[in-house]
């Protein structure tokens, strides 16, 4: 499924970095940076997400852009829950789920092995100028 060891999904620590931001320190040694927005918007929880199609159906737009994190309660051994100063707090993140959402350069390009895949594509996506309206 991913391609993390153990102690890249083994968090240590749960930290503000600031008002906006958490630090999680994975056993790895690597620190992650999360924007509280966008941690909140990436929730995957029942009523953030299709559980049919697994879309997300939470809008972003709808997270406040002053959302604050309230707390950070361990889930068992793989994961963590957040509660959010919008009310929200049902959503388990599980660790590597968190450490596949690491925002910085380094994981950012550890994550586009398919980019040439698309380069191949074909035409298929620019011949369908014919969308159905709905
Ligand atoms: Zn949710
Ligand atoms: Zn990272």
């Amino acid at each position: 499924m991913t391609s993390f060891g153990l102690n890249a999904t083994t968090p240590i620590e749960f930290k503000k970095e600031d008002e906006s931001r958490l630090a999680v320190f994975w056993k790895d040694g690597h620190k992650s940076l999360y924007y509280f927005r966008d941690l909140r918007g990436a929730c995957q929880c029942a009523s953030c997400v299709d559980e049919r199609t697994g879309v997300s159906i939470l809008n972003s737009a709808n997270v406040p852009e002053d959302i604050r994190l309230l707390s950070a309660s361990p889930v068992g051994r793989y994961g963590v829950q957040f509660r959010w100063s919008d009310g929200h707090g049902t959503g388990i993140y599980a660790f590597d789920y968190l450490r596949s959402l690491c925002p910085c350069p380094t994981c950012q390009a550890a994550r586009q092995p398919r980019s040439d895949q698309a380069a191949d594509g074909g035409p298929a996506e620019s011949g369908q100028a014919t969308r159905q309206p709905l």
